[in-house]
């Protein structure tokens, strides 16, 4: 017989993730309690994974609790916060333990990781969908955001691009290496990153539609353009491989899914961004500048512009 409803969100959601001593109360009750610590602000994000837009059907469960909870800590990341708690609503065609246990053990694992508590959701029944809604905190006044980018300022990005945009594009087609391949199901929140940074940092995005498009948003709020070397930015041998044999820059310019941070820095912090990031094992690659006129403009080593081919992925766009 299947669960009930009330004792499937016993059995996989009220434990789940870390244990926080500031959850006055948790998963179980009409709402959950928790204590803001003093002159700190709280930063909320939510996302929504579709099955059929955001992941195949039939993708592995595990591998889902993960990527649905670390595309929301990315967010948290981008502002330079620390998590804290999450929210879980989650839309299931059926009640499959194997798949509940196997998804909250991707959640879990990485909850854990990071300090996060599980603390509250809602549990429906249709076709598939995890929505989830990461929370944590800021000092106040310190959140990096998307409108403080200047001219002048370098433009840096974590770990490398386009190892996400290259497995989806191979799915199913060619095999790739794990560790390209777990770029796209495994993605990691950079966290410590997004704060280490929070203080030097005049903005910051993280990469989610495609760098041209996410470094777009930042130039649209701050009222400014950038120039990227396109030779400049970190990319696996795979996606080399790729670029060079079809000429074509989309992986790393515009395909998304890396979730990786795309910063600006003054100049005069470029120094000790760079010593801070010595430590950051994603590294940390300058990749261009950010200009007074409005416009993106790639550059390749030659001084020639580069057109990715296809551009970053929009929800509305027929
Ligand atoms: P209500 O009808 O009052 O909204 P629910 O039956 O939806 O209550 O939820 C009962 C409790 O279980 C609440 O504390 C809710 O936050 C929690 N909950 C429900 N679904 C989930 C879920 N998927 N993940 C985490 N907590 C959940
Ligand atoms: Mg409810």
């Amino acid at each position: 017989m299947a669960l009930s409803e009330f004792r499937l969100i016993q059995r996989f959601f009220a434990h789940t993730g870390a244990c926080r001593t500031d959850v006055r109360l948790g998963v179980g009750d009409d709402c959950a309690v928790l204590t803001i610590p003093t002159g700190k602000e709280l930063v909320v994000s939510i996302d929504t994974l579709v099955e059929g837009v955001h992941f195949l059907k039939g993708s592995d469960p595990e591998r889902l609790g993960h990527k649905s909870l670390a595309v929301n800590l990315s967010d948290l990341a981008a502002m330079g916060a620390e998590p804290a708690w999450a929210t879980l609503a989650l839309t299931l065609p059926a009640v499959d333990e194997d798949w509940l246990e196997a998804f909250c053990r991707g959640f879990s694992r990485l909850a854990t990781a990071h300090n996060v508590q599980l603390i509250g959701g809602d549990t429906t029944c249709g076709p598939l969908n995890i929505s989830i809604q990461a929370h944590g905190f800021v000092s106040a006044g310190t959140a990096l955001r998307r409108d403080g980018a200047q001219p002048g300022d370098l433009i840096y990005v974590t770990g490398r691009l386009g190892d996400a945009g290259l497995a989806l594009h191979a799915a199913g087609k060619m095999a790739l290496p794990a560790s390209v391949q777990s770029r796209l199901d495994l993605p990691t929140p950079r966290l410590e990153e997004g704060q280490a940074l929070a203080g030097l940092a005049h903005a910051a995005i993280d990469i989610s539609d495609g760098l041209v498009s996410d470094l777009g948003h930042i130039c649209d709020a701050s009222g400014v353009g950038a120039t990227l070397y396109v030779e400049d930015l970190p990319c696996s041998q795979a996606v080399r491989d790729y670029i060079h044999a079809n000429s074509d820059w989309s992986l790393p310019l515009s395909a998304g899914d890396d979730y990786e941070l795309c910063i600006t820095i003054p100049p005069e912090k470029q120094a000790e961004a760079e010593r801070l990031a010595m430590s950051f094992e994603c590294g940390l690659t300058p990749i261009g500048r950010i200009k007074a006129s409005a416009g993106i403009c790639c550059l390749a080593a030659d001084g020639q512009a580069v057109q990715p081919i296809s551009s970053g992925y929009e929800h509305f766009s027929s």
